[in-house]
């Protein structure tokens, strides 16, 4: 094929592409648009998960009817004129590109109107025709509708994602940036539901509520800091809160949303050796820099940026989590060596750990005891008929938490919340494999609400629920009604399981369907196992012990958490100065 320039409309097609990718993009433009221009309001309502209609409705600034044609064409933006202001951006738009994309892909219509101007204007793009501007009322603000998304680009239809991921990813989007401006009051509509709807007075609490549930919002730990012209504010999770990914952490620096950062690690770094191997903290974040020492211009949709000084604020943000995290709970450090377990957590930056609790001191208060391995090299953790657990003589409890028994091969401590998941999740997946997973009904069915995402999450697993003998449906807006559970679980709070099979499901988690059923099994089994501080009686110990012995992995819990700590006789007799150098 010859070289030829491309026509206007391919090259805004493709232009489109790198912005506008999906509804979400969409309403992640029109809002920062809308943010910009002063907005106290911002209304959200879409139909059909953005497929069929997007609009975004705000009582900012307005645009002049002069102006409106301009607005709609790509690189005009009233918010930078020369190359040097791309180094000092305050706005969250600089661009000029956003609309110009979204009118190439879909039937756009702005409506606006400013103060000082009788009336408004309203101009309809098409698919990235010209527009002709006409002259309407309309309130002071602007209005943007967005129809029939990607009408004219059907491959990019094809990529879209089964309806709840792109509204999930929508939910997240509104959520978090109503988060970040609680002084805007922001509503999102989607069909006929209300799914969001914040006061504007500030109060960021009620919106964390949105987020991430009740409960969890009031454990949330509120944190301030200042350094030399860096500021952080935000909410970051108690030690005892934790989540199996780093999806729930939110960062947003100068009020634009990063993801990808390497505050992220620095977020997760903050909790070095307070969480246990392969868990990670949720909180949210807002960190405030000087523009000129801030890069937004890296990224198409603006969701990545570069620092000038990027290991200061990697440090300062470290720093302030984790003084914030110290400040409410000190915690002591877990001494990773001591027995043994795995220490992954180790990868350690430069950073200054001397705020409290020095892990050092932890680690050498026995020097005796330090690269000691007692407990199971790893490589023995997995496998077959060695993983057996041998007979074991329970010798009882102790501090409500761990059973002490005694094998042939020496003493054994055993985690009884480990152990009781381990045994739950076997005998639920037994029962699976055989299609028959006993169901029995409760008395007086159990009503439980969630938080939006959370429901959304839960809707997409129904078929799977069902499968291992809930009997859940939809009850009105975010609630479900649960009529029935697994025989294996009589008796546990229904609304703890129901909150146990959406917490820490991964987004875009697509594996085999068999894999989803097993995680989501074992987050049950989790959340409804005996609690370390539970009391057991002689009876139940000895009943633990021995659906323990009968496990095909007695040795880890179904998230690979030891079940029992072994100290054989040999190392016994070591740790005593019987054998070895005397
Ligand atoms: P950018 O935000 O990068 O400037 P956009 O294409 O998103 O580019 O918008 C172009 C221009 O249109 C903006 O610079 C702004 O002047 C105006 N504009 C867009 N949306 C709004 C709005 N909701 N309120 C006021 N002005 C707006
Ligand atoms: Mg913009």
């Amino acid at each position: 094929m010859p070289i030829r320039l491309l026509s206007t409309e391919v090259a805004s097609q493709i232009a489109a592409g790198e912005v506008i990718e999906r509804p979400a993009s969409v309403v992640k433009e029109l809002m920062e648009n809308a943010l910009d221009s002063g907005a106290k309001s911002v209304t959200i309502s879409v139909e059909e998960v953005g497929r069929r209609m997007i609009e975004v409705a705000d009582d900012g600034s307005g645009i002049a009817s002069d102006e409106l044609a301009l607005a709609v064409s790509r690189h005009a933006t009233s918010k930078l004129s020369k190359a040097e202001d791309l180094f000092r951006i305050s706005t969250l738009g600089f661009r000029g590109e956003a609309l110009a994309s979204i009118g190439s892909v879909s039937r756009m219509t702005v409506t606006s109107k400013i103060v000082s101007s009788k009336a408004g204007a309203r101009i309809r793009i098409e698919g990235g025709g010209e527009g002709k501007v006409e002259v309407v009322g309309a309130p002071v603000g602007t209005v943007v509708r967005v129809e029939d998304l990607f009408y004219n680009v059907p491959a990019r239809l094809k990529f879209l994602k089964a309806d709840v991921t792109e509204r999930r990813a929508i939910d997240n989007l509104v959520t978090r940036y109503a988060l970040a401006y609680p002084n805007v009051r922001i509503k999102l509509a989607e069909g006929k539901t209300m799914t969001l709807q914040t006061s504007g007075d500030g109060d960021r609490r009620a919106i964390l509520a949105a987020l991430y549930g009740v409960e969890i919002a009031k454990q949330l730990l509120e944190i301030t800091a200042q350094d030399d012209g860096l500021g952080l504010s935000g909410y970051i999770s108690p030690t005892a809160l934790t989540r199996s990914n780093r999806k729930d952490i939110t960062i947003f620096v100068n009020g634009r949303w990063v993801q990808d950062t390497p505050l992220t690690s620095a977020f997760i770094q903050a909790y070095h050796t307070l969480l246990m191997v392969g868990r990670y903290p949720l909180g949210a974040v807002f960190i405030d820099i000087a523009p000129e020492d801030v890069d937004v211009n890296v990224h198409p949709a603006k969701a990545e940026v570069r620092f000038k000084d990027q290991d200061r604020v990697f440090g300062f943000v470290q720093r302030s989590v984790r003084r914030g995290l110290l400040a409410y709970a000190p915690v002591p450090s877990v001494a990773p060596a001591l027995w043994g377990a795995r220490n992954e957590s180790s990868k350690q930056v430069g950073i200054d750990w001397t705020i409290a609790h020095d892990d050092a001191k932890v680690e050498n208060a026995n020097p005796d005891m330090d690269g000691e391995a007692i407990g199971f090299p790893p490589s023995q953790v997995e496998g077959s008929v060695l993983n057996r657990v041998p007979l074991l003589r329970l010798i009882g409890q102790i501090g409500t938490t761990y059973l002490v028994a005694e094998g042939p091969d020496g003493l054994y401590l055993i985690d009884q919340h480990a152990a009781h998941e381990r045994i739950l999740f076997e005998k639920l997946m037994v029962q699976h494999d055989m299609h028959k997973i006993p169901s029995q009904s409760l008395l007086t069915p159990a009503v439980v609400t969630l938080p939006l995402q959370s429901a959304n999450l839960l809707v997409s697993q129904l078929p799977t629920l069902n499968h291992f003998g809930f009997d859940v449906e939809e009850f009105g807006p975010n609630t479900f009604q649960v009529r029935a559970m697994p025989a294996l679980f009589a008796g546990s709070d229904p609304s703890a399981a129901l909150r146990a099979i959406v917490e820490d499901f991964e987004e875009d988690e697509a594996p085999l369907q068999n894999e989803v059923e097993k995680k989501l099994a074992a987050r049950v089994c989790k959340r409804l196992a005996v609690k370390a501080g539970q009391t057991l009686s002689p009876e139940e110990q000895r009943a633990l012990l021995t659906d323990l012995e009968n496990c095909d992995s007695p040795r880890t819990c179904p998230h690979g958490r030891p079940t029992m700590i072994h100290l054989s006789v040999e190392m016994l007799e070591r740790q005593f100065g019987r054998r070895g150098a005397r």
